[in-house]
């Protein structure tokens, strides 16, 4: 390279500095070291990709971390919580309860074996599925109740399990925002009979794309490895199953591609402390800004043994009614012109998309498919999850720091000490 060519890169990329390097460390996410890149060259340089002695070392790792018996992989998330549905036996006409604020990956599946989902309000602090309003929700057809531990924060698991009991439902856990979240100092994804997590590059635990069931129950697995691993069909031993060896009972290849098991493998060495390293960082920026108004954290009590996980996505809490009444997307663009990293609102309700009402994917006498196999009109209008429905102008996405460097993230708490103290300026 010329030295003009060099003077030439220098004037126009003028934000190159060790500081902004810096910036762009703290926020990257996954951390890939020579450790990650080898694994995932082994594999390459072996043409291996298509075997799965690697995959099940890492199933078996995953499983051990976790405190489950058994754990099964799959090319995604959305896969792995299908076939969790199916294995607990979701299936046409049967409904699952389902937190309405989260990704649609939590209640699509449900629709694509038939089922139809009922949403359940959030429960305004945890921002997870409202335990007090579950009842209502239950008809005679009523299966299951998926729980999603909602941008890493557990699932109050104490108060679901009873309702599941009393009215003989299976609870299934989406752990893709809260691997390695405590609920009072058990792991979660070992509530619910069955657990499936994402593991795709932005989530905490990340294997490039990749998802994972986990579960202590052997008919789970049986019935996962019937419905989507066609070639690991030598380890069916229930006899109802076996007649159909070789062929998935769900018409779907559910292998993972072993450059990703390989990066997995590891990536959970190092999972622990980097984990760690994040609920430092972002419990740091919560305590400078105690006292400030505006803003709370969106954390358990730390005396109660829960933890955040990897806090995948951190919200906080934001409340107007301390700023005057300035709006989140205000709110957030001053931050943002302060240097920091903001952006207003979470997932938008599912209740209230489209695809939940109207949508005919599957041509059932023009049925919308989120009812067709239903004997009754489960769809919510606006105003049925009052909660859920206000959330998006109560909550905002602040910094997700991957490192606990405790300068950086007071100059981020910083910017949003001025905002939340100058508030009244921007009315
Ligand atoms: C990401 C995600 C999934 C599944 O994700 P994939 O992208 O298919 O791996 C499932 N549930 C929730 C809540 C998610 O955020």
């Amino acid at each position: 390279m010329t030295w003009r060519v060099r003077f030439w890169l220098f004037k126009v990329v003028p934000r190159w500095s060790p500081i902004s390097a810096k910036q762009k460390e703290f926020f990257h996410w996954p951390i890939v070291t020579e450790e990650d890149e080898q694994a995932v060259l082994e594999v390459l340089r072996a043409d291996t990709m298509s075997d799965d002695s690697i995959t099940k070392q890492f199933e078996a790792e995953y499983a051990r971390y976790n405190g489950r018996k058994f754990a099964l992989s799959y090319p995604n998330g959305t896969l792995a919580l299908q076939v969790a549905l199916w294995a607990a036996g979701l299936r046409e006409g049967d409904e699952m309860i389902c937190l309405s604020v989260t990704y649609w990956v939590s209640a699509m599946p449900a629709i694509t074996l038939g089922a139809s989902v009922v949403f359940a309000d959030c429960e305004a602090n945890y921002l997870c599925i409202d335990p007090g309003d579950i009842e209502r929700h239950i008809g005679p057809r009523t299966k299951a109740i998926l729980v999603v531990h909602y941008c890493g924060h557990p699932v109050d698991m104490d108060r679901i399990q009873p309702i599941a009991d009393k009215h003989g439902l299976t609870v299934i856990e989406d752990v893709s925002h809260a691997h390695g979240t405590l609920y009072q100092g058990r792991m979660t994804g070992t509530f619910g009979r069955v657990a499936a997590m994402s593991m795709m590059a932005g989530k905490s635990f990340p294997i490039g794309e990749g998802g994972m069931l986990i579960s202590d129950d052997p008919d789970i697995i049986q019935n996962a490895l019937a419905f989507a691993h066609y070639r690991r069909h030598n380890e069916l031993t229930r006899a109802d199953l076996k007649p159909f060896a070789e062929i998935p009972l769900g018409g779907i290849k559910g292998r993972l591609n072993q450059m990703c098991s390989a990066m997995g493998r590891v990536q959970l060495k190092y999972y622990p402390q980097r984990i760690t390293a994040i609920q430092d960082a972002i419990n740091r920026f919560w305590d400078f800004l105690e006292g400030d108004p505006g803003l709370c954290p969106h954390r358990p009590d730390p005396e109660s043994g829960s933890t955040m996980g990897g806090w995948y996505s951190p919200l906080g809490h934001y409340v107007p009614e301390e700023l005057g009444g300035l709006p989140v997307e205000k709110f957030a663009a001053a931050v943002q012109a302060e240097g920091s990293v903001s952006s207003p609102g979470c997932n938008s309700p599912l209740h209230l998309h489209p695809v939940f009402n109207d949508a005919v994917i599957y041509q059932h006498g023009g049925q919308p498919t989120c009812i067709a196999h239903s004997d009754r009109d489960v769809r919510q209008g606006p105003g049925s999850l009052p909660v859920s429905e206000q959330v998006m102008q109560r909550t905002l996405h602040i910094p997700y720091f991957k490192h606990d460097w405790p300068e950086q993230v007071a100059q981020h708490a910083a910017a949003y000490r001025k905002v939340a103290r100058q508030a009244g300026k921007l009315l």
